[in-house]
């Protein structure tokens, strides 16, 4: 079985409609998404949040009844940052193919999945006669800031069927990821006495009252390391960013500090909140005030690969791949934990590529391993979806 020499032509076509976000407008490529899927035969959708109406997903769908697989990937991209611009050595919307590599923003990051699953939707439009269940696509914008008006307004909204299967394309190198974490943003602050640096002592110190909540903060990122998780590792807390003070020459009064939390599967983002909060509560930043809150949450994820539709993935990507197809765990985040209320089966991450040249310059898919991508996909439709 080979996948459709199409692929390529509509990677480049989907890699030519930029999709930046920020500013996040996707209309242009869903509407090309649309209508790709609407000649193939299958029913097709654009919908979008009232919040943010430029912010298009496409839902399409081919065959009816059970089981029903969901292909989902995101079809928005990150905007080429400043320092990026003059690094490319290829116009980055040109979707130029140079030593088996594709080239372009968002080539990796998510068009090429994209595109395999476009493929798989229409070979299954083909033999819609002998199709028995139901092969979803869902085109996904926002992804790229969170997802909260993308996938997760698309699951509250009620517009997403209950699926036996999802896969979720992003970057693993076909392999079948079933994990990844989760992020907790937080800020801590402390607030002193603003006096002139000649006399400090009749002021209060922000800075130094930080300087004791940060060491902590360390001793409690070293005491997670306790805690590990078999596929994504141990959870982790991070101190980014430091701001506080204005002069050299006065007491500062106000320093704040921003917080990267990772969670592993199975830590309850409500139990970490109390967690940090305790490691604050124990600062003695005495005589300084000091707080922690703006808590921001985009949760982890976790699958097994244990119901028949996953075996049969398994066995597709055993097939396609030479070694070991996983299950591994996927480092950054996906729209995976929107999904967790649509599925009633199971979910992995799969797709070509390495989020390692996602988000960069000159980010590119090796054609060849994308073409295994489409296989795989397609021979997984036709084990589980098409009779005969
Ligand atoms: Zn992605």
């Amino acid at each position: 079985m080979t996948s459709d020499h199409y692929l390529i032509p509509l990677l480049q076509a989907l890699v030519r409609i930029p999709s930046p976000n920020p500013p996040g407008d996707t209309r242009a490529i869903a509407q090309f998404i649309a209508d790709e899927m609407g000649a193939a035969g299958c029913a097709v959708s654009q919908v979008a949040p009232p919040a943010k109406p430029e912010a298009v997903s496409v839902i399409a769908r081919v065959g009816q009844g059970d089981p029903v697989i969901m292909l989902h990937a995101h079809i928005d991209t990150v905007p080429i940052a400043h320092d990026e611009a003059g690094k490319w050595s290829v116009d980055p919307y040109a979707a130029v193919v140079k030593d088996g590599r594709l080239y372009g923003k968002g080539s990796v990051d998510d068009k090429a999945p994209l595109a395999a699953m476009m493929i798989a939707l229409q070979h299954a439009a083909q033999h819609v006669e002998r199709l028995r269940g139901t092969l979803v696509l869902v085109a996904a914008a926002e992804e790229e800031v969170g997802g909260r008006l993308g996938t997760r307004w698309m699951a509250d909204a009620g517009l997403l069927p209950q699926c036996d299967f999802i896969v979720v394309g992003e970057q693993t190198h076909n392999h079948v990821a079933t994990a990844h974490k989760g992020v907790m943003r937080a800020t801590v602050r402390t607030t002193g006495k603003s006096v002139h640096a000649t006399n400090p002592d009749r002021g209060v110190n922000a800075i130094t009252a930080m300087a004791r909540a940060v060491l902590a903060l360390d001793e409690y990122h070293k005491s997670l390391q306790t805690r590990v998780h078999p596929m994504v590792g141990t959870p982790s807390c991070n101190v980014g960013v430091i701001q506080g003070g204005s002069t050299a020459n006065a007491v500062p009064d106000a320093c704040a500090v921003y917080l990267d939390r990772r969670m592993i599967p199975g830590e309850d983002p409500a139990e970490v909140q109390r967690e940090m909060e305790a490691v604050i509560a124990s600062v003695d930043a005495s005589p300084a005030q000091i707080s922690i809150g703006d808590f921001l949450v985009s949760n982890w994820f976790a699958s097994t690969v244990e119901t028949p539709l996953a075996r049969t993935f398994m066995d597709c990507v055993r097939a396609g791949l030479p070694g070991d197809p996983g299950p591994i765990g996927y480092l950054p985040g996906s729209d995976a934990k929107h999904l967790t209320g649509v599925v009633r089966g199971e979910m992995v991450i799969f797709g070509p590529g390495s989020y390692e040249v996602a988000h960069a310059f000159d980010e590119y898919v090796d054609v060849a391993e994308l073409h295994i991508t489409a296989q795989i996909l397609i021979d997984f439709v036709h084990r589980t979806l098409i009779q005969g």
